[in-house]
């Protein structure tokens, strides 16, 4: 199927796109940037957009630099800048980790970081790790100026997140990890390049051989919204990285999610693989690698 009728934008400029948003936000308007979710919505007539504000020429927008402890991350930038790492640390390590399950590689050389955020596919990779390290997203309109929107926040369900018609999430911000830190991910899904099923993101560091601060669990893909679990952070507390110690973590996941079920993942088997997902990340999470 082709896409329903659309007036077609292309703002140069972060202030142009902004009050693009502001006259069209309201009337059925949308941000189109990788357009690797957009597009294929379009076809089937699943949206039917009545304005485009396509970002792709705000030139604005093509940034990722560390500053103030943080690596910002720019509308424009794509999946595929994250297959090398953007920092020599842990926080660079996890992200090219986790990119080589976004999708296929042509996929990842249009569809940008934060594009995955503002769609809140339950599912996505990057919103889990958004989740998980308490990212930041930045969000500015005409109407309201700019406002910074943490994880916990931003994420409000399937698809749904606390942007508003008239904003653009013009960055996404992320705590650089420290040097010591263990940062790991897993994840299921039937092919390579399919949503996964369920997914998890874990970090930590030790003091004195056990388990001391920085203890994240984050599941994605399982429920509606990626979260982290506090249930089962708090078992980390002061225990050693062993898998005994891990195994307890993923079953208070286990005891703490609610898990999607639909006609081709059941509840239950859903679940199973959080356990799984959530004993492999903190398994995969050490200094040298961070992922399968
Ligand atoms: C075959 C296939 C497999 C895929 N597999 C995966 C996968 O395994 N994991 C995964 O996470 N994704 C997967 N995707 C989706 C892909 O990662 C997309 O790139 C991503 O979901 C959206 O990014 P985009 O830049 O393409 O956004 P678009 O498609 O351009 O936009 C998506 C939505 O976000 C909004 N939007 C985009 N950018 C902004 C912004 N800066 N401000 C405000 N709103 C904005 C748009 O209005 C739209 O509603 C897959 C896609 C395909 C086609």
């Amino acid at each position: 199927m082709k896409p329903a009728p659309f007036q077609y934008h292309a703002p140069k400029t972060i202030d142009e796109a902004l009050e693009l948003l502001a006259e069209f936000g309201d009337d059925d308007g949308r941000v189109i940037a990788g357009g690797q979710s957009l597009v294929p919505t379009m076809a089937f007539r699943l949206a039917k957009p009545r304005h485009l504000v396509d970002i792709n020429g705000v030139g604005e927008l093509n940034y990722l630099e560390i500053k103030d402890g943080q690596l910002h991350i720019g509308a424009g930038v794509r999946h595929s800048a994250f297959e090398q790492p953007v920092d020599n640390g842990p926080l660079g390590r996890l992200l090219s980790a986790v990119v080589k399950h976004i999708a296929h590689h042509p996929i990842r050389t249009r569809g940008t970081f934060c594009g995955s955020i503002a769609h809140a596919d339950p599912a996505s990779e990057w919103c889990a790790v958004v989740a998980a390290l308490d990212g930041d997203m930045l969000c500015e309109s005409k109407r309201s100026g700019a406002r910074l929107v943490p994880a916990r926040d931003f994420f409000k369900g399937i698809m749904t997140t606390a942007l508003r018609e008239d904003e653009l999430l013009t960055e996404v911000r992320l705590p650089i990890l420290p040097q010591d830190a263990y940062a790991g991910f897993a994840e299921f899904s039937r092919r390579q390049g399919d949503y996964a099923i369920a997914m998890a993101v874990a970090t930590y560091r030790l003091k004195a051989g056990v388990m001391s601060d920085m203890l994240r669990i984050a599941v994605g893909g399982a429920e509606a919204a990626p979260r982290r679990i506090a249930e089962a952070e708090r078992t980390l507390i002061g225990r050693p990285p062993n898998l005994g110690t891990f195994q307890s973590a993923a079953h208070a996941v286990v005891k703490a999610v609610r898990p999607l079920d639909d006609a081709n993942v059941t509840a239950d088997y859903r679940l199973g693989i959080v356990r799984t997902m959530v004993t492999r990340a903190l398994q995969n999470a050490n200094p040298a690698g961070a992922g399968e």
